[in-house]
């Protein structure tokens, strides 16, 4: 059996980063496994998600990087410098400050990374199903379609969270969304709407999420933070009854679906579970749990990893304790959504309307002490202050 010095178990968003950035590194040239189940020849999903323009972050600006704009900068199928929202106080655009939300397609990503690895003979990709990944003092071990294969490390990419310990949160983020091409012109090219809670609520959170393509084509999607997926007919009422009130499209046809299902869960995920076996993306607890975005996060972390591999030969992404903080926030947030302390159009209203341009950089936890502080003080106190005190009870006491 070969030995390998990495494999890469699922080639979804986060192994093709992980091979991508591998490919870019000193590492080029080590032997390299992607085993993954799937072609990925389809546009199984778009990734959205917000950049500082062009100088460094504080992170960055510390560790000696010049800038973290993604690599994937030249196939991003749109940029937009404004977004806008939708809440129950407030309808326009919100000041992104230093940022830009950016849009990539997954074919165009699939299709770049997979064009970039094959110049590097050293990297191979096989399609094949894991059937068992597994540390032996020899190496990590795993098996796809009945072959035994090993490596010095495993990023595995497919391990599947557990989602019901009762001491998390374990929200999710569903959406349903279609691709839209309209008789009349109804959308703004310059601005995304990143959230519109102009649909019932039913006590949870729900919201219409539109990305322009033109001034005719869209992806309009039907999102929900909760515990319960919906039935496909229950997404597609809200989508037409939202697409016929708010848009007026005249005629209409779909040429794309988007369905998925993101997990929003404070769920400890164990990254590096033993000694070859290295857990990366959504596996490794990658996604924000207060928000489910999760590519930006997933680049920095693997590109992290790579720079230690590298310098130490260690796959390690240290964690500086009081940046531990901000899993803290992220489950007192989870449990207002789970037990419906304040109702949540309200609490995304005051978010991004009280806190512009502020907001991003505290998702992306860089923002000082200080800061935070300022960006609580725009929240409701007491459903807060409740949920604060019953995620240390569940947190300690179980
Ligand atoms: C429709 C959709 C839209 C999303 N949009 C955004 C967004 O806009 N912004 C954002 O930040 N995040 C978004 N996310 C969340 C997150 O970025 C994606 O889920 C992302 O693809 C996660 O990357 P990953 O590598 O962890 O998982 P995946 O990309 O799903 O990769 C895992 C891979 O492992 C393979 N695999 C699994 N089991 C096996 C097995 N037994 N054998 C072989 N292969 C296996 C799968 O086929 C898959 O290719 C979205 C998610 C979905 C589902």
């Amino acid at each position: 059996m070969k030995k390998y010095d990495f494999i890469i178990a699922g080639g979804g968003m986060a192994g093709l980063s992980l091979a991508y950035y591998l490919s870019q590194s000193p590492l080029r040239n080590r032997s390299i496994l992607i085993l993954e189940r799937e072609a990925k020849t389809s546009n199984d999903r778009t990734w959205c998600f917000w950049e500082r323009k062009n100088e460094p972050s504080r992170s960055e600006h510390e560790s000696g990087m010049a800038s973290r704009l993604t690599h994937f900068e030249s196939i991003l199928f749109r940029t937009w410098d404004i977004v806008s929202f939708h809440g129950t106080t407030y309808a326009g655009p919100i000041d992104m400050g230093a940022y830009q939300y950016k849009m990539l397609r997954g074919i165009d990503f699939y299709e770049f990374v997979q064009q970039e690895l094959a110049k590097h003979p050293s990297i191979e990709r096989k399609q094949a199903t894991i059937n068992r990944i597994k540390d032996t003092p020899q190496g990590g071990f795993v098996i796809a379609d009945d072959e035994p294969y090993i490596a010095d490390y495993v990023f595995d990419s497919t391990f599947l969270l557990k989602l019901d310990q009762p001491e998390n949160h374990n929200l999710l983020q569903h959406f349903k969304g279609w691709v839209i091409k309209t008789e009349h012109i109804c959308f703004d090219p310059q601005r995304p709407e990143i959230m519109d809670f102009r649909v019932a609520q039913h006590g949870d959170c729900r919201f219409i999420y539109v990305l322009p393509f033109d001034e005719q084509t869209a992806l309009v999607e039907f999102t929900l933070f909760n515990d319960k997926l919906l039935t496909d007919d229950e997404y597609e009422v809200e989508l037409r009854q939202y697409i016929d009130q708010f848009l007026n499209p005249g005629a209409y046809q779909i040429s794309e679906t988007e369905h998925g299902v993101i997990p929003m869960s404070d769920e400890a995920a164990s990254e590096i579970p033993s000694d070859h076996i290295v857990r990366i993306g959504t596996s490794g607890g990658y996604t924000k749990a207060s928000t489910g975005y999760t590519f930006q996060r997933t680049q920095r972390y693997l590109r992290t990893i790579v720079e230690n591999l590298v310098k130490t030969g260690k796959p390690h992404r240290p964690a500086p304790w009081f940046a531990r903080r901000f899993k803290l926030y992220d489950s007192i947030f989870l449990n207002v959504l789970e037990k419906h302390r304040h109702p949540a159009d309200d609490l995304f209203t005051r978010v991004y309307t009280e806190n512009p341009g502020r907001v991003f950089t505290f998702l992306d936890e860089e923002t000082s002490f200080v800061e935070e502080v300022r960006l609580f003080t725009t929240m409701p106190f007491m459903p807060f202050l409740s949920a604060f005190f019953n995620v240390l009870r569940r947190k300690i006491v179980g």
